[in-house]
């Protein structure tokens, strides 16, 4: 199956300019779900992940099935304030606004091995602070793995040039 075509585009979502790439329809199709899962997770298959880094909201979703597959734990990373316990925050810059981004101090420990799973990259301003968390919990990123990117924005070129395997299961054009 092509998952480009489970993958619903919304115009001028959430705001005037943004084609917001929307996956509630691939994640309702069993078929397109546990391919992309399969996909997501096929590069880094044995490489001995401990921890499976999933960004909020959509990155749980993937994350936690792709945790599961590999037998590997899963650690959330959450917007400011969702977390409970004693956490670690870095500020980032959105492809619509500014944010900050939070992992629990003991969420990964010094020396694990991290696969950090989201949705969608664009800029990269987000999953360059995700990897930023694990760096400074002393966590080893073994990846970084995406069902959709927008090459046009780079983020995916950001990551690598930062030293981070990437992989991307579809490209878009544009925003
Ligand atoms: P960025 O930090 O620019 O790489 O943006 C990636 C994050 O923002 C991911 O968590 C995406 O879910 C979300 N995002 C950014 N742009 C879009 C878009 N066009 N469609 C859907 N989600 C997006």
């Amino acid at each position: 199956m092509n998952l480009a075509d489970v993958i619903r585009t919304i115009p001028d979502y959430p705001q005037p300019g943004i084609m917001f790439r929307d996956i509630t329809t691939l994640l309702a199709d069993a078929r397109a779900f546990r391919q992309a899962v399969d996909e997501l997770l096929q590069p880094f298959a044995g490489l001995k992940i401990d921890k499976v880094a999933g960004i909020e909201a959509r990155g749980f979703i993937l994350g936690g099935a792709v945790a599961h597959q590999l037998s590997a734990g899963f650690v959330p990373l959450r917007k400011k304030g969702k977390l409970p316990h004693k956490t670690r925050a870095v500020e980032y810059a959105l492809e619509y606004g500014v944010d900050a981004l939070e992992i629990h101090l003991d969420g990964v420990h010094p020396g694990e091995r991290v696969l950090l799973i989201d949705d969608l990259i664009a800029t990269g301003g987000t999953a360059l602070a995700a990897i930023d968390l694990i760096h400074q919990g002393e966590g080893m990123i073994v990846g970084a793995a995406f069902v959709i990117d927008l090459p046009d924005l780079g983020g995916a070129d950001r990551l690598r040039a930062a030293g981070v395997g990437v992989s991307t299961l579809v490209g878009f054009g544009g925003h």
